[in-house]
């Protein structure tokens, strides 16, 4: 569903991400884990196609996302650690543009917006403006507008932070049934706990290079994910 092969980044002489190769089937929900600075945002930002790259390839569902960026972001979502909204819009305008964008019928998206906004108990808040929302009601809309267009690929940077445990949960439930349905979730988060319960496959990035993935047994074993990631830093440092 996503393959980055030998992806290179750098910001001027800083190497942001390094030669990183990673390839992430339907099905699978990947998490993405690092030190501050590490490279997530940077590897997401270019997967999603919003960031040019020096070197590498991306493929989202087999579509070369530097030949043919617009076909590949029809066919993804890509959710930023903090979502920039347009604050003067209310939240049924805004999911309304989204589904413009994307192209969804309006009998399909008046649908979808009624399941997931009563999912996340928004429904009540659709017709204010988003200037009046809380971080998680943005966070919580922003979630929506994801899934509006059923995207194969899910990207989100740090999901879960600012969410509430109800929203949170939701959030969850609803990364496995994307994923039971065939589609691909890569997301990051600091949160090891999380993490290790709820990814079929991890990857670690330090210092813009990936120094460990694969299933959650092949990278921690019988550790934790936390004592594994700590190792991994120690040794780095020594
Ligand atoms: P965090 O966990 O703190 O969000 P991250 O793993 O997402 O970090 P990135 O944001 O990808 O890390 O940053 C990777 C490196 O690239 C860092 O050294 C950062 O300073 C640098 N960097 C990121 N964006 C830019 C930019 N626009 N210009 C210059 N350097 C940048």
């Amino acid at each position: 569903m996503l393959t980055i092969d030998h992806l290179t980044k750098t910001y001027g002489d800083k190497k942001a991400v390094d030669d990183l190769t990673l390839h992430i089937a339907p099905g699978e929900i990947y998490g993405f884990i690092g030190h501050n600075g590490a490279g997530k945002t940077t590897t997401l930002k270019a997967c999603a196609g919003i960031l040019p790259f020096d070197a590498g390839e991306i493929r989202v569902a087999g579509v070369d996302m530097k030949t043919r960026p617009l076909d590949g972001k029809r066919l993804l979502a890509y959710l930023p650690d903090n979502p920039d909204l347009y604050d003067y819009l209310s939240g049924i305008q805004y999911l309304n543009f989204i589904a413009d964008v994307f192209g969804v019928d309006k009998d399909t998206r008046a649908e979808r917006i009624r399941e997931l906004a009563d999912r996340f108990s928004l429904t009540e808040d659709l017709a204010q403006p988003i200037s009046a929302y809380s971080h998680g009601m943005k966070q919580k809309l922003a979630m929506i507008s994801a899934w509006l267009h059923e995207p194969k690929l899910i990207m989100m940077d740090e999901p879960f932070v600012g969410l509430d445990p109800i929203a949170s949960h939701l959030l969850k439930e609803m990364m496995r049934q994307h994923c039971d349905r065939g589609g691909a979730i890569f997301f990051s988060t600091h949160v090891l706990e999380v993490a290790e319960k709820l990814c079929d496959k991890v990857a670690i990035i330090r210092q813009g290079k990936l120094v460990a993935s694969g299933t959650m047994d092949e990278v921690k074993g019988n550790a934790s994910l936390e004592d594994v990631f700590l190792e991994l830093e120690e040794n780095h440092d020594a």
